[in-house]
């Protein structure tokens, strides 16, 4: 039951071309090129404000954008609503030593598909809430709250 921005109506589009934002999250490493209201909530449009320069195979700085592909991923509530995000990736290839690699994020947590402060702030909320009451709120699946807890009760061991 993951809020699926990708089929949901779109209620209002505000398009945002000039003098593009910033995504506010930390790191700022995203602008916005857009913002709609759909069902069930927001939903971004975001691509990287900055490129790699460089390739981290062989350093080479002989790189080539190589397509992109839509990453899908929750974010933070926004005033209430949920946030999706659509993350155009990045792809490059080195024209040195062939390698072809995806821009990497420092804020999306890949493995739930969400950011990471979505995933601190689910983790923290564990500790005083049912999994179940957590889910409604975000309109993620339990299944989601559980297995974020459960690796962040692990992380927590591993540091005791
Ligand atoms: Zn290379």
């Amino acid at each position: 039951m993951i809020f699926n921005a990708k089929c949901s109506k779109i209620i209002l589009s505000e398009v945002l071309d000039m003098d593009k934002q910033l995504y506010p999250i930390e790191p700022a490493e995203f602008v916005i090129d857009s913002k709609e209201s759909v069902e069930g909530g927001l939903q971004y449009k975001l691509s990287f404000a900055m490129s790699d320069q460089k390739c981290p195979f062989c350093d080479s700085s002989d790189i080539v954008k190589n397509g992109t592909r839509n990453k899908y991923i929750r974010d933070l509530p926004e005033f209430g609503q949920n946030v999706g995000l659509e993350v155009k990736m990045q792809r490059y290839l080195c024209n040195e030593c062939g390698d072809q690699w995806t821009q990497e994020s420092k804020s999306i947590f890949e493995q739930y598909k969400m950011t990471t402060r979505l995933y601190d702030y689910i983790s923290k909320e564990s500790l005083s809430k049912p999994f179940k009451q957590i889910a409604d709120d975000l309109s993620l699946s339990p299944a989601t709250i559980r297995n974020a807890f459960t690796e962040y009760v692990s992380e927590l061991e591993k540091k005791l």
